[in-house]
């Protein structure tokens, strides 16, 4: 085998995880491959041990990396993991041989305005701009240079193909496959009354749209940019701007993955 093939682990907190991390280095490092202790920026592959949740929390810490990932799946669900922890030794022989596929999943991009300063976020499954502290919230809404509505309810959610099946599919959103460059942007708990009307289904745009969400201001009561289940706030924002990102996250599957089946196994 060539030198220095570095491979990163990392577990969430639970103790089988940590014990999966574990057995998995010892195995990876009689293979010949090297497992630092610390983030190595040039290691080949990430393996992310744990559920959906976690995936995502490492994707965030080390900020969308290039480098390809593969997930052992010790969560509920393990939408995005590949792996069960009795396949260690096949997922090493079948690395080794290079038998597997890399699934590439578009990200999005919210670029929030707030007086003079402007933040971004990057998120796999969605961004959700939404009321602090339960409250409602009235969006503006615009889609390229077209208004829309003023959204009045909890919140929108906007939500990559792979995050369809996340948040967004428990709103009533669709599954999108993620093959497909679409954003859905789905309201959260919308009001229809007569004295607010919004939309009560997802609206699904092509790649090329942007979504705009100018908030409301209401007294003392602050905005949410929800990231990934990471919330960020910033006081008074003046407008959201949502699109597909460049950065693209690079998953391992193994020859007999197909996003449908997954669905079924998981949602049937
Ligand atoms: P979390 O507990 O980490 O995740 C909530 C559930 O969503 C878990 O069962 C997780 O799988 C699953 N999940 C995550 N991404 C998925 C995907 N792309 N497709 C299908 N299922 C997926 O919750 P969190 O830390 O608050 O937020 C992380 C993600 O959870 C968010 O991006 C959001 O989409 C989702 N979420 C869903 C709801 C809901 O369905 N009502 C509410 C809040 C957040 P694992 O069990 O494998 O971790």
């Amino acid at each position: 085998m060539e030198k220095n093939r570095i491979i990163n682990i990392f577990a969430n907190n639970y103790e089988l995880s940590k014990e999966i991390k574990r057995i998995l280095k010892q195995k990876l490092e009689k293979s010949g491959f090297l497992v630092p202790c610390e983030f190595n920026p040039d290691a080949e592959l990430i393996v992310c041990v744990g559920g959906d949740g976690s995936f995502l929390k490492t994707l965030h810490k080390y900020k969308f990396p290039d480098i390809p990932f593969i997930g052992v799946n010790t969560g509920h669900l393990g939408f995005f993991q590949e792996l069960h922890p009795d396949q260690l030794d096949e997922f090493i022989f079948k690395y080794k041989q290079k038998a597997y596929e890399v699934q590439s999943l578009k990200t999005v991009k919210a670029e929030i305005e707030a007086g003079e300063n402007t933040y971004t976020h990057l998120a796999l499954n969605e961004v959700i701009v939404k009321g602090d502290c339960s409250q409602s919230v009235h969006l503006n809404l615009s889609i390229g240079d077209s208004f829309i509505e003023k959204f009045s309810g909890d919140g929108l959610l906007i939500a990559t193909p792979a995050g369809s099946t996340a948040y967004n599919y428990a709103l009533g959103g669709s599954i999108i496959d993620p093959r497909l460059k679409i954003l859905q942007v789905t309201p959260i708990s919308p009001m229809n009354t007569t004295a607010y009307r919004s939309f009560t289904s997802s609206v699904i745009l092509p790649a090329d749209l942007f979504v705009k969400i100018y908030p409301e201001p209401k007294e003392g009561h602050g905005i949410v940019i929800v990231a990934d289940g990471m919330e960020h706030r910033y006081g008074s924002i003046d407008q959201v701007k949502v699109n597909f990102a460049e950065n693209i996250v690079k998953l391992l599957r193994f020859e007999n993955y197909d996003f449908w089946t997954k669905v079924k196994s998981k949602f049937l």
